[in-house]
């Protein structure tokens, strides 16, 4: 039998037929980078190069690996290791464990939330449900880092990462969570510490080294440009002296930042191997003209230096559709529309299974699972469960069962629900920290969905209400293979679609509010997931976003900023207001509507961010002057006016000026006044 290697064009075919040894293939996406590291293994197998179970495949999920073995068992070869980095080094650390630690026995810790809180508790931490699961990821995050307890607040500082607590008080409980993990009967191990052994038992045990060695040759990493330090500290211990590695990556699909991964290892590999065969591709076999151009463009815009290393992609698929821009007024509206789109592809003979509805954080999902539901169209959610199956949002429901049950109920279901909702994470403001905002989102969501039901009179009264829940939470999931996905842009790495909608384009979610707080490195993984999502689709790809969240709501979200100067500008979104940065709220980045929000400078239920202080003493300076000038106190600065100038802080005549409410005559009779005023508060 021999691999046809005449399916790859000429420069995969390099890749694919280059001798044993270091191979590099950074190229875009749908440029068929995996497609050849499969046909690469495949071959030299196939040319007797190297035997089946000595060749070790990373993939960087469960489903990808699988998808590895079944392709190479397609084409005959059967017996290669492909997994994931943990699942490879889980194996390895069961088969090990006896040369490096005798017969102390260990055992897998798959759930370290209750040994964060502990550890959090004993550091003096508040131990709430968030808090924990903030802290249980800045631990995966300092450990994928390859940064120690001691290391961290030192490291932490150097980073633009914002910690979930003081830096000293997260190493603590680092520490202490390290130290529960050990007992004299024996060791509890977490994902991380598999890897963390394997790659000191290969560093300081030679005996172990020497027989992982002599196993395993041949080794191959696909999606090399999201590995984190941790990760390749195992791959050079399985390597050792040897070179025979080849990475795949695009270094523009850089996704999990967040985690610690970094491209640097890919970006610098032909620097480590400089006799390494490097291969680039452009050519996109995946997405139509149409697809490609635009997935150019929005890469085109990317800025720092991971984007000095993209390629234009060529599209070899021939033309197809046009990609389709939509704006709606609300999310509800963009949720039936694109039902309808997919009822008329489904009806044009596009499989279900080729559909998919990605978006940027899970929560959005509830929208347009309703909207499909109710459209009669399956669907399965991927990389996590359907919205009514969210932990947060069954302890929402059984919250608000028992509020049902109390004789005192007021009349209005939302309201019920509102208050039901409190005491579980339902504040009036978005919350800080990743897990209180997507337990957050999902919880609005839900208040949504009820919103909806009663407005469009579905249900009357709070049990109609639970009842009509309990039909959409029952409403039984349709096989995988039927249905159209749903999934984050996160979980649809490296997969694809014939028709592709990215829908929630809108600026707080794409770029997610947390990256605009972060600042410009931030921006640019969004915009990369952005691409990452654009270049899933094959033929038909389908943009939208809506300005208000809820039916008939107020229009105070903004389209995303990617799509400047890419989708065409509707009327509504070219006025003045949102080209003017000024006229966007500074603590969330929306535009202004009403004259009071425009005069404040922000949302008036966003959270102001001045000192009681400052505007303390800018009231008494503001009543001096009015009353030496004979004039009420608002014809100096409105109550607005100061409280925009005390959140501005502006430190001249010049930024006085951006502040509105405050024009040239303004600044000439009270700039002296104020600035001094604001000096005597500045730290
Ligand atoms: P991503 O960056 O999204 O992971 P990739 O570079 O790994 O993409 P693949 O998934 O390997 O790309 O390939 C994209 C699509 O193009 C697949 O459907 C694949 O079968 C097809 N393809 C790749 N190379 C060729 C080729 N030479 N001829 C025809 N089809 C190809
Ligand atoms: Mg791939």
């Amino acid at each position: 039998m021999t691999i046809d290697l005449s399916v790859l064009d000429d420069d995969q075919r390099v890749a694919a037929e280059a001798p044993r040894g270091p191979v590099c293939i950074l190229a875009g996406a749908g440029t068929g980078k995996t497609r050849t590291i499969t046909y690469r293994i495949a071959n030299l197998i196939d040319r007797g190069t190297i035997a089946p179970n000595k060749v070790l495949a990373v993939t960087f999920t469960q489903r990808a690996a699988g998808e590895m073995r079944d392709r190479l068992r397609t084409m005959g070869i059967g017996g290669v290791q492909a997994r994931t980095f943990h699942a490879a080094a889980m194996r390895q650390l069961q088969y090990f464990w006896p040369q490096i630690a005798g017969d102390l026995p260990w055992r897998l810790l798959d759930n370290k939330f209750p040994l964060v809180g502990r550890a959090a508790r004993a550091a003096g931490l508040d131990t709430g449900k968030d808090m924990v699961r903030d802290l249980l990821g800045e631990i995966e995050w300092a450990k994928a880092s390859v940064i120690g307890p001691d290391d961290y607040a030192a490291r932490i500082a150097e980073t633009p990462r914002t910690p979930p607590a003081d830096p000293a008080r997260v190493a603590q409980v680092y520490r202490n969570y390290e130290e529960a993990k050990t007992s004299p009967e024996g060791m509890l191990l977490d994902f991380d510490d598999l890897l963390l052994h394997v790659a000191g038992a290969l560093e300081n045990a030679p005996a172990v080294a020497e027989e992982f060695r002599a196993q395993y040759q041949t080794f191959v990493v696909d999606e090399y440009q999201d590995v984190t330090p941790l990760q390749q500290r195992v791959l050079e211990g399985w390597l050792g002296e040897r070179d025979d590695l080849t990475v795949v990556g695009d270094a523009n699909q850089t996704i999990y930042s967040f985690t610690g991964a970094t491209p640097d290892y890919l970006l610098n590999f032909s620097r480590t191997y400089e006799h390494a065969t490097v291969v680039k591709l452009q050519r996109d076999y995946r997405s139509t003209i149409e697809v490609t151009e635009l997935a150019n463009t929005v890469i085109g815009k990317a800025k720092g230096r991971v984007a000095g290393t993209r390629l234009e992609l060529e599209g070899m698929r021939g033309h197809g559709p046009q990609p389709q821009f939509n704006g709606y007024d609300d999310e509800p509206a963009e949720a039936r529309a694109v039902a309808q789109a997919i009822r008329k592809l489904l009806d044009d003979g596009v499989p279900a299974r080729e559909i998919a509805i990605l978006y940027r954080i899970n929560a959005q999902s509830a929208a347009f699972e309703a909207a499909l539901a109710d459209a009669g169209i399956a669907y399965q959610v991927r990389g996590g469960e359907g919205f009514f199956q969210r932990a947060e949002i069954r302890e929402a429901i059984s919250n608000l069962v028992r509020a049902a049950n109390r004789s005192d109920l007021p009349n209005d279901p939302v309201a019920v629900a509102r208050a039901a909702f409190a005491p579980i994470g339902l504040t009036q403001n978005e919350p800080e920290g990743a897990q209180a905002r997507e337990r957050w989102q999902s919880l609005t969501a839900l208040v949504d969905l009820i919103e909806e039901i009663v407005r469009t009179r579905e249900a009357e009264d709070l049990p109609q209400v639970l009842r009509s829940l309990r039909q959409r939470a029952e409403a039984k999931q349709p096989p995988a293979v039927d249905g159209v996905t749903l999934a984050s842009l996160h979980a649809a790495k490296g997969l694809e679609w014939d028709a592709v909608f990215l829908v929630g384009l809108v600026e707080n979610t794409l770029p997610i509010s947390h990256a605009i707080k972060a600042g410009d490195d931030q921006i640019e993984e969004e915009r990369r997931l952005f691409y990452v999502g654009v270049t899933r689709a094959r033929e038909h790809l389908h943009l939208s976003w809506s300005l208000s969240r809820q039916e008939g709501g107020r229009k105070n979200r903004s389209r995303s900023r990617f799509l400047d100067g890419i989708a065409p500008e509707l009327e509504v979104e070219k006025s003045p207001e949102r080209l003017k940065r000024n006229r966007r709220c500074h603590v969330c980045g929306n535009p202004l509507v009403t004259p009071a929000d425009k005069a404040l400078g922000r949302h008036e239920d966003c959270e102001p961010s001045y000192d009681e202080n400052v505007l303390a003493a800018l009231k008494r300076w503001r009543l001096d002057v009015s009353r030496a000038a004979g004039h009420p106190a608002y014809m100096v600065f409105s109550d607005a006016t100061l409280i925009a100038i005390a959140e501005a802080m502006p430190t001249d005549e010049r930024e006085m000026l951006n502040i509105s409410g405050v024009g040239p005559m303004k600044v000439e009779n009270y700039g002296a006044g104020v600035l001094s005023t604001l000096n005597e508060h500045r730290h």
